[in-house]
């Protein structure tokens, strides 16, 4: 396996990134709270979350990663209010659009997006252990709160004191705490809201205590990696060291800690509750999947990322046309003629480049996932194939050869994927249809007609081949 570094946020160095059990390694990624729909900002969490899985992947480590899904808040509650739907409903809605925007974004390396709500039993146990240990206290209404006082490690991972106990901070005490940093990790019902039986009445996860309740579960008291947006370290992911390692006794709960620097947009993190947000189903429409992962990834993740609306996807687009032309024509002419095509063999220097380059791309994404440095060597690799001058005349090896560089881009970054967003998907409904059309031509005597449909499907590069009764179709050499 190899080396791999990683800068942690908790120990604020980059470290070799040694699993617990190599070669497993567990990964948890705070998802969404499908409130509303996906914006730009969450699009590049996932993207660099699933490269970074893609790549430890690709080295050999077995990564079992999970992301959940805050499908109950204070947030779901009010909107699905103010749309008059029932708040789980609603959650599922937005998650669904956001599972395909994530399908056509190429990212597919989560193994398992558990929903708040399936783990109210774990949640339950947790939030019992907390109590029974006086980590926590329930108060006069039947919410349970956790008590910073009795974690003296609260404050490490973001260097940061709760408000309330910052010199000259002024917080409104709420007569249910026992301090007013102290957060709730089981909420009392009110009336018309989910709820669900507990020791303490009826009630409602918080929301911290959803996190270290799955990961318990499915990832155990310590586990190797935790990532999320960089807005997450304060107060959420010190909330979830304090309820994991108080209520497990297991310490650190995550070996390494990685956040994703914000996207900007109008000189602010864009946030919904700023209202400053591009709705990312619109930002993959306009540029295309593989140009919007391109303006993720050329970029470090640590580094904010500008978000200019009518400028930066039409530039996103126009690299993305540059640094694909050379894969795009290799595919082409391999999708013509086959992995033997007849030809010259690769220039002898540019062989050699390819592979060394393969080399030095994985080093880059080794050393803390330098995605920005990938893409400029990717871009460096376009110039010197155009220079090089056309592929007409080389053979099916000698292409494959110089495409190594573009399958490790599509295999780590997911650059090239095939499917284009909706238009592949489009073909695989289209085509059976008319396959289908043309079945029923024939079946009443209409060879004419079946014909006909057989033939301008050639023509637009589609050719349709008669076996055994079935029809198979593949994309032909376009005329
Ligand atoms: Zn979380």
């Amino acid at each position: 396996m190899r080396r791999v570094s990683i800068y942690d946020t908790m120990s604020r160095e980059t470290r070799v990134f040694a699993p617990i059990v190599p070669p497993r390694v567990g990964l948890y990624v705070c998802g969404l709270t499908p409130y509303a729909p996906a914006h730009v900002g969450h699009g590049r969490v996932f993207v660099v979350f699933d490269v970074v899985a893609r790549a430890l992947r690709r080295w050999g480590y077995r990564v079992f990663y999970v992301q959940n899904v805050t499908n109950l808040d204070d947030k779901l509650i009010a909107r699905a209010a103010e749309e008059d739907e029932d708040p789980l409903a609603l959650a599922d809605r937005h998650f669904a659009t956001f599972l395909r925007s994530m399908e056509r974004l190429g990212v597919r390396a989560v193994n398992y997006y558990p929903f708040a709500t399936d783990y109210v039993p774990e949640i339950l146990a947790q939030v019992r252990t907390l109590v029974d240990h006086e980590f926590a206290y329930v108060a006069a209404d039947g919410s349970v709160y956790f008590e910073i006082a009795k974690f003296p490690r609260y404050g490490r991972l973001s260097g940061q004191r709760p408000s309330a106990l910052q010199p000259g901070a002024r917080v409104e005490l709420d007569p249910r705490k026992r301090a007013p940093e102290d957060f709730v990790i089981w909420k009392a019902a009110t009336p018309g809201e989910p709820s669900w039986e507990s020791p303490w009445g009826p009630g409602r996860p918080g929301w911290h205590v959803e996190d270290t309740a799955m990961t318990g579960r499915l990832l155990g008291g310590r586990y190797d990696l935790h990532g999320g947006g960089a807005d997450l370290i304060f107060p959420h992911h010190e909330a979830e060291i304090a309820l994991s390692e108080s209520a497990t006794g297991e310490a650190p709960m995550v070996n390494y800690w990685m956040h994703v620097a914000f996207v900007i947009l109008q000189g602010e993190k864009m946030s919904k509750s700023i209202g400053n947000v591009f709705d990312l189903d619109a930002a993959i429409e306009a540029a295309g999947p593989g140009a919007l992962r391109l303006f993720y990834l050329n970029a470090h993740y640590r580094s904010p990322l500008d978000f200019v609306p009518e400028k930066t996807l039409v530039e996103a687009r126009e690299a993305y046309a540059r640094l694909s032309l050379p894969a795009r024509r290799i595919d082409e002419l391999l999708a013509r003629d086959g992995p033997d095509r007849p030809g010259d063999r690769a220039p002898e220097e540019l062989a050699n480049a390819a592979e060394l380059l393969v080399e030095e791309l994985d080093d880059l994404i080794a050393n803390d996932f330098n995605t920005r440095e990938a893409i400029a060597r990717l871009f460096e690799w376009t110039r010197r194939l155009s220079d090089a001058g056309g592929f007409d005349h080389l053979s099916g090896e000698a292409l494959e050869t110089l495409a190594q560089p573009y399958r490790w881009a599509n295999e780590v970054l997911g650059l090239f994927e095939r499917s284009e967003g909706t238009r592949a998907g489009a073909w695989e409904t289209a085509i059976p249809l008319l396959i289908r059309i043309r079945a029923r031509a024939r079946e009443r005597g209409d060879f004419a007609e079946a014909d006909r449909i057989r033939d301008e499907l050639a023509a637009a590069g589609i050719r349709l081949e008669d076996d055994a009764g079935a029809t198979r179709w593949s994309f032909s050499d376009r005329k």
